[in-house]
């Protein structure tokens, strides 16, 4: 059988960095094996719905390359399957469940259960619908359909995670399928859905797992086949306790708009519950999609790190593509005011080997995007030197690099010709060299200064060392 997930949020607020982890591990498991993976919007709980959500939802898979393989034609690509647009259809599977007597209509008030569940409360019990309408053949207006769950049974499944799982059917609640509304509990719909779409195997949080008794009562009321469950374990903040909305690092569009590449979320997020085993840590999409394995994914609750994180996107901003980085990198400058310049792709070979995300590009190269540097004349002078020195190497710097071509102009070739220079006229590396690289950067701590000469130019370095030894000359 051809194995399908889904990744089927709710769109009631931003999607949950936990979310986000679900819809990889149901990409990556579909991709592995050569399935297919679909998205659908469970939104029949109005409301909770929050307008926007969805799409940020789809907007975010999309940004982290989670494509989907069918779907509605939504102009002329496949658009998720969207829950509130097939309500009728939940009705007809409502009444089917009426008709074979595994759902009864249930008229009792909010005022009633309230009193009940407080009196359940009292007694120290589990609050629990009380089945006071179950043999009441309560009239379908107005009221609600609950499924009528048998008493006495084990419910035993085997989770493709957490092995042998059982629960007491006395434990598990008449739960609500159809609300007085006519739209469908997110239980109905999900089974529902999940059958008429052929889903193989459903991987969700663990926070999912109450629910999977009465789901799969579902499956049995309508005669279905269950498909394969897979509860991914919680999430625990570094404090301990659940990763939660308070903690502030929840929503997953924060970390693509605090400039993480995707590639680097996504890998730090199959981390948190699957590990491969040995001591590889740092793989792409493609290379998940070739190693991913469910087995392999614990049971235990996952750390949440945002130190490994950094360390996570520093390796693979290392490894990206100049070229690429040029795109993504172009709306944080703007950001932060500054101007693209043309030779963006050479400063980004410098900065990928030292930055973690894209919002950090231009901290350290500040000094490429600005025309004018503001530092102090006395940082211009080396450890150990004095004033007349540092004038005497940068005006003497000035001179040789006049005489190089622009052909020498890369990082390589003048460091290898300024060492050799320094080294022919004694002149000492650091009372030179530092002299030289504060002239560029106007910083204490900066790229080198080959590195800086090379992202400036031959135009621009004769500049500054120009306007260095102005700095000290008055
Ligand atoms: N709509 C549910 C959610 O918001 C889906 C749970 C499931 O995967 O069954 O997570």
């Amino acid at each position: 059988m051809k194995i399908k997930t889904r990744f089927a949020p709710s769109p009631t607020g931003h999607l949950h960095i936990g979310g986000l982890r679900t819809a990889l591990f149901n990409f990556l498991f579909a991709r592995h094996h050569g399935g297919a993976f679909i998205v659908r919007i469970e939104d029949t709980d109005r409301a909770r719905t929050v307008p926007g959500t969805q799409e940020e939802i789809l907007a975010i898979l999309k940004r982290a390359g989670l494509t989907y393989d069918e779907g509605p034609d939504v102009d002329g690509k496949y658009g998720p399957y969207v829950q509130s647009e097939r309500t009728e259809l939940y009705r007809k599977y409502a009444e089917k469940l009426v008709a074979s007597g595994h759902a009864y209509w249930c008229l009792c008030s909010v005022e009633r259960l309230e009193k009940m569940r407080e009196e359940q409360k009292k007694r120290s019990e589990m609050p629990k619908y009380d089945g006071h309408c179950r043999d009441a053949h309560c009239s379908p207006e107005g009221a609600v359909l609950r499924l009528k769950i048998p008493a006495g049974r084990t419910i035993a499944f085997n989770d493709a995670i957490r092995g042998d799982v059982s629960f007491a059917s006395n434990d598990v609640d008449d739960q609500v399928l159809l609300k007085s509304d006519g739209f469908p509990t997110y239980h109905l719909a999900n089974i529902v859905d999940d059958h008429l779409m052929e889903i193989t195997h459903v991987i969700r949080g663990e926070e999912w797992l109450s629910s999977t008794p009465k789901h799969l009562l579902l499956y049995e009321a309508f005669g279905w086949k269950p498909p394969t469950f897979a509860h991914l374990p919680l999430i625990l903040s570094g404090e301990g306790g659940k990763l939660s909305k308070r903690s502030g690092h929840a929503a997953a569009i924060d970390y693509f708009e605090q400039g993480y590449l995707s590639e680097a979320i996504l890998n730090f997020l199959v981390l948190l519950g699957w590990n491969p085993g040995g001591e590889r840590e740092v793989y792409s999409l493609k290379e998940l999609i070739e190693v991913f394995d469910l087995a392999k994914v614990n049971k235990s609750g996952a750390v949440f790190s945002l130190d490994k994180l950094d360390w996570l996107a520093h390796e693979h901003m290392k490894q990206a593509d100049p070229k690429r980085l040029v795109k993504l990198v172009e709306p944080f400058l703007k950001k932060k005011g500054l101007e693209p310049p043309r030779n963006l792709a050479d400063i980004l070979r410098v900065e990928q080997q030292r930055v973690a995300t894209l919002s950090e590009v231009g901290e350290e190269t500040q000094f490429v995007f600005v025309d004018e540097l503001n530092y102090k004349p006395a940082l211009l002078v080396a450890k150990k030197s004095n004033t007349e020195e540092a004038k005497d190497r940068l005006g003497k710097t000035q001179a040789f690099l006049t005489k190089l071509s622009e052909k020498e102009w890369g990082t390589a070739t003048l460091e290898k010709k300024l060492l050799a220079w320094i080294k022919e006229h004694t002149l000492g590396n650091s009372q030179t060299l530092w002299p030289l690289r504060v002239a560029l950067t106007g910083r204490e701590k900066s790229p080198g200064p080959f590195e800086a000469a090379a992202l400036l130019g031959k135009e621009r370095t004769i500049e500054r060392v120009e306007d260095a030894i102005q700095r000290l000359s008055s």
